[in-house]
């Protein structure tokens, strides 16, 4: 899409995740999740971003159960992490308290315990590669795999650079990429100086 110039970012998988819940671009929220349709295909499309192999387990449903659960967790812990700044507004009158979230994720990372690996070429640098899963069971590894992300993104550094993009209808969460950055994608920005403008303008109000 031409105005998704958020894809220039790094790869960060916990937003993929996260940003399974996004808007509609005509003042609704989408959720890809929602239908086993949807939720199986977005996972043949992100999954092995995330567990490093294409095999997926079968969608049943119990697993898309736990899977929306997880993501659950994760926005909840993400509009903790944009704190005392406001969430999506997707989702930010219906949280799972932080307690709850944060228990939710570590159960589901502890589904399978992984062993860290080391790689380290001849003539290269030493490098932390994929951790060696020590379950035999897909749906276990795929759900650790996608808890790990969210950890790994929010004890990591683009953290304190989350933000929730308050632009008029978009419900996403961005890293931002430079200090004053305040949307997650130009098309927002656009949209949300013409709605402070007619704002101002209706209301009469002067700024200065
Ligand atoms: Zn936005």
């Amino acid at each position: 899409m031409a105005d998704d110039d958020g894809a220039q970012q790094p790869h960060r998988p916990a937003l993929d995740l996260v940003g399974t819940v996004r808007h509609d671009g005509d003042g609704g929220v989408l959720d890809d999740l929602a239908e086993p349709a949807g939720a199986a295909a977005w996972l043949a499309e992100h999954a092995e971003r995330f567990t490093g192999t294409t095999e997926l387990p079968p969608l049943d449903e119990e697993l898309h159960t736990e899977l929306i659960a997880l993501r659950r967790a994760a926005r909840a812990l993400f509009a903790r992490a944009v704190s005392p700044g406001p969430a999506s507004r997707a989702d930010a009158h219906r949280l799972m308290p932080a307690d709850r979230a944060l228990a939710q994720l570590n159960a589901a990372a502890a589904l399978d315990p992984v062993v860290p690996q080391l790689d380290w070429a001849a003539d290269g640098s030493p490098a932390r590669i994929r951790p060696l899963s020590t379950t035999p069971d897909a749906r276990a590894r795929l759900l650790a795999a996608l808890a790990r992300a969210v950890i790994d993104f929010l004890a990591g550094p683009d953290r304190p650079n989350l933000r929730a993009c308050q632009a008029p209808r978009c419900v996403r969460y961005f890293v931002k990429a430079h200090g004053r950055q305040e949307w997650c994608k130009t098309s927002c920005g656009n949209r949300a100086r013409v709605a402070r403008h007619y704002d101002r303008h209706r209301t009469g109000a002067t700024e200065g």
